[in-house]
């Protein structure tokens, strides 16, 4: 079943005077399950169009299904419901409350749906669990790596029972080390049948997802259906690597 259907979405913003056309026609359907990264230079649109199939914004022209519900035209309040029970968001820069523990921050959004105090805390705590945090509930994010960080924001994302997490460029601030092991974490939640759409550009990054899509000046450009390096294996060669390297310093 597809749960993404893009069909020919436009997005043209208003600058003054001058239109700024970040999408020219996409189309783009994507099944329950798949995991896809979106590729593409700074300005093709990438962001642009993970507003619109997060439901942060609408399209200027075309068709957006979500989960067979047509949500194109939706006003921003049903937007909203769509979002809080469909979507989770991961961002380049974690956008953790500083002076909130981890299980906290990954409370958050069930306080805004209502979720009676206990079984909020519950969640949240089986959601850090999930993403190896177990032990790291009561730590704020000033005390964490990250990668720690990352992975905070990632249950935040989880702790609503998603179907689908979007990430735009989650490994952006992160080194490469860190960054294949976030990819690790969200090998597993593909595994256990999360649509993911991740959006980077470092090819070595989307490489962990079974499909690419590249953009260029706001069309698809390709789309391609690959063997998905497996995250685990390239983090034990970067760290055997990171060791030599190590050892003939010390040598
Ligand atoms: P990417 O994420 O691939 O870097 P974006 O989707 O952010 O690309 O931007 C695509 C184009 O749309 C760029 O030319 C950008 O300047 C423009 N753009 C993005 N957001 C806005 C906005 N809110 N207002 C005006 N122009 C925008
Ligand atoms: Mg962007």
């Amino acid at each position: 079943m597809a749960i993404v259907e893009l069909t020919d979405v436009t997005k043209t913003y208003h600058l003054g005077d001058v239109d700024v056309h970040a999408l020219r026609g996409v189309t783009l359907n994507i099944e329950a399950g798949e995991f896809v990264a979106i590729m593409g230079a700074s300005g093709s649109g990438k962001s642009t169009l993970m507003n619109i199939l997060g439901c942060l914004d609408t399209p200027t022209s075309g068709e957006y299904r979500l989960a067979g519900q047509p949500v194109s035209r939706l006003g921003s309040d049903a937007l909203a419901g769509i979002r809080n029970g469909t979507l989770g968001f991961v961002f380049q820069s974690f956008n953790l409350l500083s002076r909130t523990d981890a299980l906290e921050n990954v409370e958050l959004p069930l306080l805004y749906a209502d979720v009676p105090a206990a079984e909020r805390r519950a969640r949240a705590r089986e959601a850090l669990e999930r993403v190896g945090l177990g032990e790291r509930l009561h730590h704020h994010p000033n005390q964490m790596s990250g990668g720690q960080q990352q992975r905070v924001a990632i249950a935040r994302a989880l702790v609503s029972r998603p179907k689908v997490i979007l990430a735009d460029e989650p490994t952006g601030n992160l080194d490469s080390e860190t960054s294949i092991e976030v990819m690790t974490l969200f090998q597993d939640l593909f595994a256990t049948g999360i649509t993911i759409l991740l959006v980077t550009h470092e090819p070595d990054i989307a490489n962990f997802a079974g499909r690419v899509v590249s953009m260029k000046d706001g069309r698809v450009r390709s789309d391609q259906r690959r063997q998905p390096d497996d995250a685990r294996a390239a983090l034990a060669r970067e760290r055997a690597q990171r060791a030599a390297e190590q050892a003939e310093h010390t040598a």
